[in-house]
Parts: C-alpha cells; sequence; structure tokens
C-alpha cells in the first residue's frame, strides 16, 4: 500500500480497507469531485461558472424551453471540455477494484462517461453491473418529440454552433441526454441503485457535495439497513456526520490507496 495523502493517517486509511476487506457486498456513489482530477469542472466549485451563469440557471428545463440557443451553447461547450479529459488514477482504481470485486455497484451522478472509459482502459469484463448513470449521460441527445436517443459528436463543428440540433426522424428539437434540475431520475436505473444501496455493507461515497437529492439519499439507504458510509471528500459535506470513516483527501489520490490491491 502507498502512502496516504492530505489530512489522512495511515491508520484511517487502514481502517477503511479492512471494513471494504470484510464487506460483502459494496455501492459506490460518485459525484462531480470524482473527476474533478481529470479537468471537469464541479458545479459548486468556483470553475462551475460559465458566462456568468450559473449551473442551477441553465440546466433546467425552463431554462430549455425560454432560450435553447443558450442552453445548446453551454452543453456543447461542456462536450469540448470534456471530451479532452481523460479518466484519472481514481477512476482507474475503482475499475480495477471492480474487476477483482465484480458484486460492487458504482452510482455515479456524473454525467461523463469517465467511469466507463475507465473500464475500457482496465478491461472490465461483461460480469461486472455496469455503471449506473443517475443523472444520464453528457454525449448523448434525446429527440423532444418522439423521445428517440443518438450518440451525440463529441467535438461539435464550430461551423455548426449556431444551428440548433434536430431529430432525424420528426424534425423536433434534441437536447442533452441529461437529468436536468427539477426532473426525474430514470426510474428503473433509480431503483437499481435504491436496492445495491440497501443490500451493500459499505456505502463508499467520492466526491459528491451530497445536496442533490435523490442520489444524497443513497447512503442514507446503506445505513438504513444496518450498513456503514466511508465518505472521500477533501471538504465536509452534510453526510460526513454519518460515515464512520471520512478521508479527506483528493479521489486520485486517495482511492489508489484506498482500493488498491
Ligand atoms: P458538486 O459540484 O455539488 O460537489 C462536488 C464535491 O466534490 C464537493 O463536495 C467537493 O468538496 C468535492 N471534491 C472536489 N474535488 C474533489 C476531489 N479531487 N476528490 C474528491 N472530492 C472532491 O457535485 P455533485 O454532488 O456531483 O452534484 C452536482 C450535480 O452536477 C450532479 O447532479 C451532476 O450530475 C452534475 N455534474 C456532473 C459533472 C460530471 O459529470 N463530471 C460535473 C459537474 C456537475
Ligand atoms: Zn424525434
Amino acid at each position: 500500500m502507498g502512502r496516504p495523502s492530505g489530512l489522512v493517517t495511515t491508520q484511517e486509511v487502514q481502517a477503511a480497507r479492512g471494513m471494504l476487506d470484510a464487506a460483502r457486498r459494496v455501492v459506490v456513489v460518485t459525484g462531480a469531485g470524482m473527476s474533478a482530477e481529470s479537468g471537469v469542472p464541479t458545479f459548486r466549485g468556483e470553475d462551475g461558472l460559465w458566462k456568468s451563469h450559473r449551473p442551477e440557471e441553465l440546466a433546467t428545463p425552463g431554462a430549455f424551453q425560454h432560450d435553447p440557443q443558450l442552453v445548446w451553447e453551454w452543453y456543447r461547450w461542456r462536450r469540448g471540455l470534456v471530451a479532452a479529459c481523460e479518466p484519472n488514477p481514481g477512476h482507474r482504481a475503482l475499475s480495477a477494484f471492480r474487476r477483482r470485486h465484480p458484486e460492487t455497484t458504482v452510482v455515479t451522478q456524473n454525467v461523463d462517461g469517465l467511469h466507463q472509459e475507465a473500464d475500457r482502459l482496465e478491461e472490465v469484463g461483461p460480469s461486472v453491473s455496469p455503471v449506473l448513470e443517475l443523472h444520464g449521460r453528457l454525449f448523448g441527445d434525446r429527440c423532444q418529440g418522439c423521445h428517440r436517443r443518438t450518440e451525440a459528436v463529441r467535438t461539435p463543428d464550430p461551423d455548426l454552433e449556431a444551428a440548433l440540433p434536430r431529430c432525424d426522424e420528426c424534425g423536433d428539437l434534441l437536447r442533452p441526454d441529461v437529468v436536468w434540475f427539477g426532473e426525474g431520475l430514470p426510474r428503473s436505473v433509480l431503483e437499481t441503485a435504491v436496492d445495491a444501496a440497501r443490500t451493500a455493507d459499505i456505502c463508499l461515497v467520492v466526491g459528491t457535495s451530497a445536496r442533490v437529492q435523490p442520489a444524497a439519499s443513497l447512503p442514507l439507504a446503506t445505513t438504513g439497513a444496518g450498513g456503514t458510509i466511508i465518505e472521500v471528500n477533501p471538504s465536509p459535506t452534510p453526510l460526513s456526520r454519518r460515515a464512520r470513516v471520512t478521508l479527506r483527501a483528493p479521489a486520485g489520490e486517495l482511492l489508489p490507496v484506498l482500493l488498491g490491491p
């Protein structure tokens, strides 16, 4: 085992590793902090702003109805940004852990696809359950009219920036295939996630401010059924006081130490 970073002591990491070793089932809940070291801005950090708009003003059905051009411009900017990002050592360590412990479930609030990219790099096979994406995917489009889903262009052509994308089938407006503030989550994904949280001995919570519901409640489903929470986050969150162990360090540095063989 390598040396932990930041304010974390070796004893704390050893304690968390012991708990993970003894667990039968682990659920991992990840948020924007998981991808921070890959260069993807979190919403609540200083880099979350775009042209002085806050994400909460842009990632809503109302904003899209009012000004689809502005919302699309923001998503194209985000796609360009994320297309240039790669999984960090934290993503890689988690994928490698799942390869060794296939009963582990990952539930992410991230839309960046970096867990899946890490799974590909770590050659995670089909016996491992796919990552549950609670908030959809940045690189997908969905038709407002016929709801058809399509793959998005990863690096949009700047010449087409001005045009609003339309559905090939019905001609209606396309929107990013993500869940916006005020919208419901995909039901079956959420049900599978709640089930995984309830049946896990340990919920490892990584890089989420635990302020967006219902994702923030998943760890409580684990503790409600007698399981425990381990939190990895450089800053305190509303969940911290419920966690058995809190590891105050960046995910990209800590997870390779915590989840390594
Ligand atoms: P958030 O922005 O509210 O909180 C990020 C959390 O990560 C904070 O608690 C912060 O202390 C922590 N953090 C920062 N750097 C970290 C690091 N290196 N290692 C570990 N933790 C770190 O994010 P959220 O809780 O995921 O909620 C925001 C919403 O925005 C979600 O619904 C999500 O869908 C969306 N979002 C997604 C992405 C993405 O796909 N990468 C990025 C931004 C926002
Ligand atoms: Zn359509």
